[in-house]
């Protein structure tokens, strides 16, 4: 006995042995279609298995390639990121100096002007 499902009205039919890839008609909507073993309840059982064994030594390999090349971007990534962060620092650095740098003229000046009004 096979358990099987009616193309036409979705129905769950109890087809016997026998009568598997004959023509049955479905007791629910009176249709005929061929009781082949797709239509049994439940027949998804092949297709999940093929994609495990083909080539089991080449799935490790593509994998570690994969990871390879993940781990390539994430140091390009990482790399970039420094010589931004370091690009950076140094402008704020330089920025900092010329800063110094114009109060120092600053200064410079004042002391200056302090020194021709002095005595
Ligand atoms: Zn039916």
């Amino acid at each position: 006995m096979k358990h099987m499902k009616c193309p036409f009205c979705n129905v769950r039919l109890d087809v016997p042995d026998e009568l598997t890839s004959e023509e049955v008609t479905c007791p629910s909507c009176g249709e005929a279609f061929m009781a082949d073993p797709e239509l049994e309840v439940g027949y998804k059982a092949p297709p999940p298995a093929p994609p495990v064994r083909p080539r089991p030594a080449a799935a490790p390999v593509a994998r570690k390639a994969r990871n390879t090349g993940i781990i390539v971007l994430l140091a390009i990534i990482a790399l970039t990121l420094m010589t931004m962060c370091v690009s950076q620092e140094e402008r704020a650095h330089k920025e900092e100096i010329r800063r110094t740098k114009q109060e120092l003229k600053e200064i410079e000046a004042k002391m200056k002007a302090m020194r021709k009004r002095g005595p």
